[in-house]
């Protein structure tokens, strides 16, 4: 059984399509994350109306403008739905915007806060703002086991962020042809550490870049992951199953 550990259901018209399509190739376990409180509802509804999906709640720091101040109430609310595995995805982002670093870094902190207080674990999504990241989460030490998604930080790092409890999953970025640092991280990394996602509608893999993704191409992941390691598919595929059931609690 493949996993996808990081996807947004609430970006396609056609959810029953894209869930079938993915248990088609034995995409059996999905976990769709919020970004925002409108997001973050939607992804409950959807793990209310799968079996095989997920949820993590959460604020992404490309979504606070607006953001109301009982946003921290709402997410609270949303994560006690027994299907809600993460608060995620929660993070830093200085990619676009830099002029509200110390809002992106308070809202940050907030929820690393309530995930501990709900015994969570977050999923953090960190562009152009590694070290921050890192500080933040050094300053909360979190209960749980918990993901960088999509990381693109180096292996040094990586292994700072080992120290702190975190697990790493990669996505289409690993199959593109300039995916040096994505490669040397898959190589390096301990396969317990590792985790496959889509994060669909994006970041879709080779040879679909540039497409719309969906979490029917995880085998592709699974596949690049096993060529990287020179292991078995079925090896890959068994071992991220169990490290996923286990990160989230499934
Ligand atoms: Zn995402």
């Amino acid at each position: 059984m493949f996993v996808d550990a990081h996807l947004h259901l609430n970006e396609y018209e056609d959810t029953d399509r894209v869930v079938s399509d993915a248990e088609k190739e034995r995409v059996n376990l999905l976990i769709t994350d919020g970004y925002d409180l409108l997001s973050s509802q939607k992804a409950v509804e959807y793990a209310k109306k799968y079996k095989n999906v997920y949820a993590t709640v959460g604020v992404h720091p490309e979504n606070l403008d607006g953001l109301e101040d009982a946003y921290i109430e709402k997410i609270t609310e949303l994560a006690k739905h027994d299907k809600v595995v993460a608060i995620g995805e929660i993070g830093l982002d200085y990619h676009f915007r830099v002029d509200n670093k110390e809002l992106q870094k308070r809202v940050f902190a907030e929820q690393l806060e309530l995930a501990n207080k709900l015994n969570l674990p977050v999923v953090i999504h960190s562009r152009d703002a590694m070290m921050d990241t890192y500080e933040i989460l050094k300053s909360h030490p979190l209960k749980r086991r918990s993901l960088l998604h999509c990381y693109g930080g180096s292996f040094e790092m990586a292994k700072e962020f080992m120290k702190l409890g975190f697990s790493f999953s990669f996505g289409g970025v690993c199959t593109f042809k300039n995916a040096r640092v994505a490669v040397e991280n898959i190589q390096n990394l301990p396969l317990e550490s590792i985790l496959t996602e889509t994060d669909s509608p994006y970041m879709a893999p080779e040879p679909f870049r540039g497409t719309k993704n969906e979490p029917k191409n995880i085998p592709i992941i699974a596949k690049k992951i096993a060529e990287i390691k020179q292991i078995s598919v079925e090896e890959v595929e068994k071992q991220i199953y169990q490290n996923t059931k286990e990160l989230f609690n499934i």
